[in-house]
Order: structure tokens, then C-alpha cells, then sequence
């Protein structure tokens, strides 16, 4: 019963630092956010310790009346939220939910036509390296020119090769989906629409972006990201019995065991806290902030990929510049400034390299930052930027000073309290 930091000082201690770490740094990661301290006690919840294969009320294990309390929260609460008819909150991952959606729909072998990771598609959207990619014939659209999506290729490529699923969503992409086009593409070919809407959920819930689950035949998302919830997956489809049967069987037993019962808890709480008043203040923040933040780079000479954003996040295009992703991450990571690297249409770097880097507002947003604490962040981050031009050496008292001013902001702002 001795507590974790005295029964094992050596992992408590990176504990602390890295809690330390997301206090007095600024969290720009489009993917991250600050989860609430009753989605962290939900995590952190005897929950752990139960097995419940099965779904509520028909489980494979016996003591599961007050879990099954905390599901069905949990599923009645994301229905809610999302207008869906069906929603399974098992999934231990956004790619875990891909993956039962997957094999829910399509066999292996069957082609499937997503965004390709370079032009900001995730892994499971087709990547080779990705199981998305092995078991299926993954066919890959792309971003045009000017980084949008070009709906006139996702159709040719529809048609050409007749995909059984065509995957929207994306990773690193700025823009409003046309969802409606996405759908007339995949009717047009008798193809599955299935969207993954991980990186949007948060202001599709709060009404700010287009929901997809009137038009999906089924919609996944993770549940950490601008949703700020536990880390974690979740699937959601309208009123379709076939569907829904062959998701259910899909998660489980199909790629899952056990459903994590602390996690489904935070979610529930999560899903609480998205469908409160506040939630619709918070994402209408996020999209000001990311929104500030593009403009004044923009302002100071720097091209922002789809030239503007209109959601949580944007893409810098370093090219003219001649900046790597790379190089820029570890700039600003040295001011404590995280971001990271991320490629831009025709990126003449590597994958690992690349020319740009990724900003997102959601993080920075939870812990209070409005547009003017944004537009000091996208100011501090060109300073760098400008100085880096002359080589490293040039950019170390820049960033010195910015990191002194990062963290006298920081402690203007705390995250979880002083
Ligand atoms: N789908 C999209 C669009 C994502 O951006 C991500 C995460 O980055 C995922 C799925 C995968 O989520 P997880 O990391 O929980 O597997």
C-alpha cells in the first residue's frame, strides 16, 4: 500500500516530468489534448480490474451489472451526441475501430479507396505499411496543387477501380469535407462511405463542422483528440441491423477481447462534458485560435497549405523557405514549442524530413489561450522560423528568449492547476 512515488521513484519521477512537461510547455500537436481531471479519475478507476466480454447484458463474465451501467452511459451518451443510431464505445483505439469496420464491411483482397499519408491521410486509411494496406488492395487519392482535395480524382479513381469502401478523413488536412460528394461518389459506384472523423469530432459534436453520420454508412473516431476524451475509439452508424450486427461481432470477438471498463467510463464522462453548453464555447475557440494563428503567419510571409484553415489545425509549407519540417520541429521543441513535421504538397523532402509542419489549436485552447495568447504563439514561431533562415547558430538566442517568454505564459495558464 506504500504509494507509487515512493514504491517506485524511478517511473514517478518521468510521471511528474512529463506532467511538469505539459504545464510548462505549449502543446501545438493537432492530434493532442488536455482531457479533464474526471476523465482522468474515470481512467484511473477500479474499472481496470473488470473483465466484461460481450456487451451489456450479455456478457461471458459474471459481476457485470454496474459496468454495464457505465456502457450503456457511455452508448446512450455518444448516440446523443452524434445523432447516431448505433454506436459501439469498445474500440481501444481509433485504429482498432478501423480495423473492425474494416472486416465489419469488406473481405481481404477487396480494393478500398482512402487518402494516402502523404497528402494527410492516417496509416489506416491504406498505407502499405499498415495492416489497411496489406490486407486490402489499397487504392490512394491525394490533395491537389494547392492542397485541396481533388473530388474530380477521387471519382475517376472510383470508377476505375470499383472500391467496395471509399474512406474519408484525414490526419493533417485543413478543410471542410464535402461529405455529400464523398457519398454521391461511392453511390455512384456501389461503394461503401465510411468516415473517419477522428480529428474533427470535437466541432462536429459541437455543431461547428459537418456531421457524417446522416450521409456514412459508418463513422469512426478516436476520442482524445478535439473530442477530449480518454484515449481510445469509437464507432458509430445510422439505423442499418446488417451493419450493426457485423460491427458488433466485429470489435467482438472479431479484433478485440476484453473492452477496457475504465476507458468506456472516461468516455462516458467525456461525452458528458461534449454535450454541455461550454463544449460548443470551447471548439468555437479552437477554430478562432487556429484561425488567428494561420493569419499571422500568413501576415509575416509564411504559406499555410489550402491557403487558410477551417477547422483546429493547419499546415506550413516551408519550401520557399528553405526549411525542413524537421529542422523547424526541433527549432521550436527547443523553445518548447511542440509541433510536428509533416509533408506539404510536392514535398521535395523525405517522409521523415519533409518541408512543413503541423499546428493545431485544441491543446493550447483547453488550457485558455484565446486569439490573442494564438497570435503571440504563431509570432513567436515565425521569429524562429526567420532566424533558423540563417542557420542554427543564428536561431539559439531567438529561441532562448522565446523560451522564457513560453514559459512565463505557461504559468499564466495552467493546465491542471498550479
Ligand atoms: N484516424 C485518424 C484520422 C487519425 O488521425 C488517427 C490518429 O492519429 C487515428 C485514426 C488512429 O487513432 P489511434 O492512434 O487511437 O489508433
Amino acid at each position: 500500500t506504500t504509494t507509487l512515488a515512493a514504491y517506485d521513484a524511478e517511473l514517478y519521477a518521468a510521471m511528474t516530468a512529463e506532467a511538469a512537461r505539459q504545464e510548462a510547455h505549449i502543446e501545438l500537436i493537432a492530434s493532442e489534448n488536455y482531457a479533464s481531471p474526471r476523465v482522468l479519475e474515470a481512467q484511473g478507476s477500479v474499472l481496470t480490474n473488470k473483465y466484461a466480454e460481450g456487451y451489456p447484458g450479455k456478457r461471458y463474465y459474471g459481476g457485470c451489472e454496474f459496468v454495464d451501467v457505465a456502457e450503456r452511459l457511455a452508448i446512450d451518451r455518444a448516440k446523443q451526441l452524434f445523432g447516431a443510431d448505433y454506436a459501439n464505445v469498445q474500440p481501444h483505439s481509433g485504429s482498432s475501430a478501423n480495423a473492425a469496420v474494416y472486416l465489419a464491411l469488406c473481405a481481404p483482397g477487396d480494393t478500398i479507396l482512402g487518402m494516402s499519408l502523404a497528402h494527410g491521410g492516417h496509416l489506416t486509411h491504406g498505407a502499405s505499411v499498415n495492416f489497411s494496406g496489406k490486407l486490402f488492395k489499397a487504392v490512394q487519392y491525394g490533395t491537389d496543387d494547392q492542397g485541396l482535395i481533388d473530388y474530380d480524382e477521387v471519382e475517376r479513381l472510383a470508377r476505375e477501380h470499383r472500391p467496395k469502401m471509399i474512406v474519408a478523413g484525414f490526419s493533417a488536412y485543413s478543410q471542410v469535407l464535402d461529405f455529400p460528394r464523398f457519398r454521391a461518389i461511392a453511390d455512384a459506384v456501389g461503394a461503401y462511405l465510411f468516415v473517419d472523423m477522428a480529428h474533427v469530432a470535437g466541432l462536429v459534436a459541437a455543431g461547428l463542422y459537418p456531421n457524417p453520420v446522416p450521409l456514412a454508412d459508418v463513422v469512426t473516431t478516436t476520442t482524445h483528440k478535439t473530442l477530449r476524451g480518454p484515449r481510445g475509439g469509437l464507432i458509430l452508424a445510422r439505423a442499418n441491423p446488417e451493419i450493426e450486427k457485423k460491427l458488433q461481432s466485429l470489435v467482438f470477438p472479431g479484433t478485440q477481447g476484453g473492452p477496457l471498463m475504465h476507458v468506456i467510463a472516461a468516455k462516458a464522462v467525456a461525452f458528458k462534458e461534449a454535450l454541455e453548453p461550454e463544449f460548443r464555447d470551447y471548439q468555437r475557440q479552437v477554430l478562432a485560435n487556429a484561425r488567428a494563428m494561420a493569419a499571422t503567419c500568413i501576415e509575416r510571409g509564411y504559406k499555410v497549405v489550402s491557403g487558410g484553415t477551417e477547422n483546429h489545425l493547419f499546415l506550413l509549407d516551408l519550401v520557399a523557405q528553405g526549411l525542413t519540417g524537421k529542422a523547424a520541429d526541433a527549432a521550436l521543441g527547443a523553445a518548447h514549442i511542440t509541433v510536428n513535421k509533416n509533408a506539404v504538397p510536392n514535398d521535395p523532402q523525405s517522409p521523415f524530413v519533409t518541408s512543413g509542419i503541423r499546428i493545431g489549436s485544441p491543446a493550447i485552447t483547453t488550457r485558455g489561450f484565446g486569439e490573442a495568447e494564438a497570435r503571440q504563439v504563431a509570432t513567436w514561431i515565425c521569429d524562429i522560423l526567420d532566424a533558423l533562415r540563417g542557420g542554427e547558430a543564428a536561431a539559439e538566442p531567438v529561441i532562448a528568449r522565446v523560451r522564457g517568454e513560453v514559459a512565463a505564459l505557461c504559468r499564466r495558464f495552467p493546465v491542471y492547476g498550479a
